[in-house]
């Protein structure tokens, strides 16, 4: 870059003379008048220093601008093990609400419901569990501020209490514990104090930050305090939302009915949604004919903080998808198709680039300029679980950082697998097997999960990972032979071989060879396998078969033809 004056400099970043003159003082650059010329560096340093004084003052404006903004309540969702009083909290709210009304009537399922209180409002997200809450935040949508984490006092952490938590974390919702079940004789709750304690919650009580509420969603007791505690929390967060702004909102749910066609009900975020309007969800459009909130009444507009009841999607939008405002319906149908295509884009790519070691995974994420290696672990006991914790702490490097985001006894679930993928990370199991349905989820999801019947094992695949150096060797493996004793031709002109199984199977999947007098002459796969005409999918040793092969017609008696499958070895 050429040498500049200090002139020209100030006019380059709009400044005045004087202005700039200052700056150097305080920068302690020597010059002599606004027509001196600047070294390079200097030169760079005062761009630098402009940019980062007005980084900072753009961002104290955008403060005070939303600090100008009207508050919105906050949005909580209910999450907790099954059976620890998820729905009966929820009950408890929602008649309270109507109570409150003395209307004591219609009330219309709209996905989530406020409660007020004098000190303020929250609105609850009416579907307990964190299915939904993954599901919803998997689409890139943060729809709750804070989770209220239900532990029944007489039963204590469970394990979906501990995914409950991992799900609100790795979404950055704040966390409210609410220990229910205090009218029970047998509550113990300073049993549950003490097993949050152990997972780094220290509760105000004892100095720490965790809140953690004493409640009793049957009789209500302690539910105001946590009304209280939620509204205070808001209120230290400060959730202000612009209902001038553009508007935006996220599905909660949505169904088929009969009469009315897509139901779907939706949270609104930001802005001012008006019947009439124009929106997308996700690959969804369409037109707002009408709107209805948790009272029953129909709405001419929604703002920040309603949830409320959308007909008029010309499609079913997914409980997670973000509804943005579009200026007419051309508009509306050409975002929705863009994005249908880029996903089907997105979904080939995906495929292409799943990782299957623990190194593929940890290449994808520095591409992605990320140094965390998020894992979910799990193991057939809590020993070994622990061993492995204990282990892996070690591992931690400056370069790449282990954040173990869920360790639990037992086998991995499809919500793992969902956690997984929303937070890029990886499932490794010890001594427990993921029934099928979870790996194939996996393998739908690209999530990497892995298995290991000896804990070293595990082990070695995340130091080899750290270290990065060691790339997976994969070796072939033979896994029988057959030797062609017949030819036959097909009307369509196809060979199939008449095979005896030397030694070994030869499974219908497998990759096979054909080797004449010792030599290789061809590879592929295998495109017919028969007994007696009948499809089957393996052959053993001793048995004679009908075997096919895609693109290849040249055999002849005394060919071999070996079925192998490529594994990897560990390193
Ligand atoms: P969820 O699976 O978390 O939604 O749990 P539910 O709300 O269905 O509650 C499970 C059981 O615990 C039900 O029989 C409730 O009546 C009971 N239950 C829930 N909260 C309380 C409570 O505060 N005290 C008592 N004694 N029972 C409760």
């Amino acid at each position: 870059m050429a040498k500049v004056r200090i002139y020209q400099l100030a006019k380059e970043l709009g400044m005045k003379n004087e202005e700039l003159l200052e700056l150097l003082d305080q920068m302690g650059v020597a010059y002599k008048s606004h027509a001196s010329t600047l070294s390079e560096e200097d030169a760079e340093a005062v761009r630098e220093l402009v940019r980062e004084q007005r980084g900072l003052q753009e961002k104290l404006a955008e403060e005070e601008r939303r600090k100008s903004l009207p508050k919105r309540p906050p949005v909580v969702v209910i999450m907790g093990h099954v059976d620890h009083g998820k729905t009966t909290l929820l009950d408890y709210l929602r008649k309270s609400r109507i109570a409150e009304k003395e209307a004591g009537g219609i009330t219309q399922h709209v996905g989530a419901f406020e409660v007020k209180t004098p000190q303020g409002t929250i609105v609850f997200i009416d579907t307990p569990g964190h299915e939904a809450f993954t599901t919803i935040r998997q689409r890139g949508a943060r729809v709750a501020d804070i989770a209220v984490i239900v532990i029944a006092a007489d039963d204590g952490i469970m394990p979906q209490t501990e995914e409950a938590i991992a799900h609100a974390k790795a979404a950055g919702t704040k966390l409210i514990f609410a220990i229910n079940k205090i009218d029970l004789p047998q509550a113990d709750p300073e049993k549950v104090k003490r097993q949050l304690m152990e997972r780094g919650f220290v509760p105000e009580e004892y100095g720490g930050d965790a809140i953690v509420i004493p409640i009793s969603a049957k009789t209500g007791q302690g539910v105001q305090d946590l009304l209280e505690m939620i509204l205070l929390l808001a209120d230290l967060e400060d959730y202000r939302a612009d209902p001038n702004a553009e508007p935006k909102g996220v599905i909660l749910e949505s169904k088929l009915d009969k009469q009315a066609g897509v139901v779907a009900n939706m949270l609104v975020q930001e802005g001012t949604f008006r019947v009439g309007d124009y929106v997308v969800a996700g690959e969804v459009f369409g037109r707002i004919r009408a709107m209805m909130d948790a009272d029953g009444n129909q709405r001419k507009e929604a703002g920040p903080g309603s949830a409320v009841q959308v007909l008029g999607f010309q499609e079913l939008p997914h409980a997670g998808d973000v509804v943005e405002w579009v200026p007419d319906l051309e508009a509306a149908k050409e975002i929705a198709e863009e994005r249908k295509e880029e996903r089907r884009a997105r979904e080939e790519e995906e495929k292409a680039r799943r990782p299957r070691t623990m190194a593929d995974l940890l290449r994808t994420l520095q591409e992605e300029g990320k140094k965390e290696v998020n894992l979910i672990l799990r193991a057939d006991t809590q020993g070994s679980l622990e061993a492995i914790q204990h282990i892996l702490a070690k591992e931690s490097t400056e370069d790449v950082r282990l954040n173990v985001l869920l360790a639990q006894v037992g086998a991995p679930t499809e919500s793992d697998v969902l956690l997984a993928q929303t937070a890029g990370a990886a499932i490794l199991a010890f001594g427990v097997n993921p029934p099928g349905s979870v790996k194939k989820k996996a393998e739908e999801k690209g999530v990497l999960l892995k298995t290991f019947r000896i804990i070293y094992d595990l082990v070695d695949e995340v130091r080899n990972m750290i270290k990065g150096q060691k790339e997976p060797q994969y070796k072939e493996e033979v896994l029988g032979q057959a030797e062609v004793r017949a030819i036959f031709r097909l009307p369509t002109g196809k060979q199939v071989a008449g095979c005896m199984v030397l030694q070994g199977r030869i499974p219908r999947n497998a990759e096979v060879r054909v080797l004449r007098d010792g030599q290789e002459i061809w590879k592929g796969r295998i495109a017919s396998l028969k007994r007696f005409k009948e499809d089957v999918r393996e052959v053993a040793q001793g048995y004679e078969c009908g075997l096919g092969l895609e693109g290849f017609d040249d055999f002849r008696v005394g060919d071999i033809i070996e079925a192998f499958q490529v594994v990897e070895v560990p390193a």
